[in-house]
């Protein structure tokens, strides 16, 4: 694997592979777990020649604190991502991605607004202005990203259908721990008493998918709170049923729909959500 800190470097080497070459491109704040290398897998499955980035992004991070408790393994990441046979890795200093101040936005129609938005303010900006800088100095053929966050998903459907169309996004399954908690770079924060807590999440969401159709999508919206906040320990910020596009609330069950939940374990702030086939 080649390592690049300087993106120009990373650029000029790109440029000189023949052009046909097609490239696949996985973005990270490392801590990597299977749930990153399940990127990687299906980036080589698809790609000629897969790329990581890993940049703990400030500007999509609320709060300092969050940002400065963030992990960073990065001499455990190499190896990892060695081992999955990822081909280059960049890892920028925060000089080298942002050579400018220049901020980028366009109206992503209310997206921003909605659950994380709100919640995390400054977030969806920080994430557009990163991954729109690292697609341009990346020129991925494809790249692939976790539903695990998959509001973050839409978003960048978005940002290519606005900026990069040539490029094809990829969104992966969510990977989980065998009792079926969603793997997370912030599962290490649990305490052992939330970590044995934190699997009422998957369990109740599998058990409000038992219900769909039979009561409406918001009716198991209210369900799924209320059963998840009746476990000390866990309270949730938001448990709803959406569109998988603009992630509004849905309202019957004839578009394709998920269901989406962050909720605080221990004070951990745990996202999940299940893709709904009510067919
Ligand atoms: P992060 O390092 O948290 O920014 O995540 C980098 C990428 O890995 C994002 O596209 C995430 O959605 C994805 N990811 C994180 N956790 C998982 C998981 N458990 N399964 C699949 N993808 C994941």
């Amino acid at each position: 694997m080649i390592i690049f800190k300087v993106g120009q470097q990373l650029s000029k080497y790109l440029s000189s592979l023949n052009n046909t070459i097609t490239i696949g491109f996985v973005p990270t704040m490392g801590a990597l777990h299977q749930g990153h290398l399940s990127l990687i897998a299906e980036s080589k499955k698809k790609c000629q020649l897969t790329v990581c980035s890993i940049y703990v992004n400030p500007t999509q991070f609320s709060e300092i604190s969050d940002l400065d408790a963030y992990p960073k393994p990065i001499e455990a990441d190499i190896e990892l991502l060695e081992m999955a046979g990822c081909d280059i890795l960049y890892i920028p200093s925060t000089e080298d991605i942002y050579t400018d101040s220049k901020d980028f936005s366009f109206d992503l129609n209310g997206l921003d607004s909605r659950w994380e938005g709100p919640l995390r303010p400054g977030h969806f900006n920080g994430v557009l202005n990163i991954c729109k800088r690292l697609f341009d100095l990346v020129k991925p053929s494809e790249v692939f990203f976790g539903q695990k966050d998959l509001q973050q998903c839409a978003v960048i459907r978005k940002l290519i259908r606005h900026e990069h169309s040539q490029i094809i996004f990829n969104q992966c399954p969510i990977i989980r721990e065998k009792d079926g908690l969603a793997m997370s770079s912030r599962n290490i924060r649990l305490s052992d008493q939330a970590r044995k807590q934190a699997p009422a999440i998957s369990e109740l969401m599998n058990a409000a998918l038992l219900k769909v159709v039979d009561i409406k999508p918001e009716a198991l919206g209210v369900w799924l709170t209320s059963q998840l906040n009746a476990i000390e320990g866990i309270s949730v910020e938001y448990a709803v049923v959406v569109d998988t596009i603009d992630l509004k609330p849905a309202i019957d069950w004839n578009w394709p729909t998920a269901l989406l939940v962050t909720c605080k374990v221990g004070g951990v702030r745990l996202l999940d959500n299940i893709l709904i086939d009510s067919k």
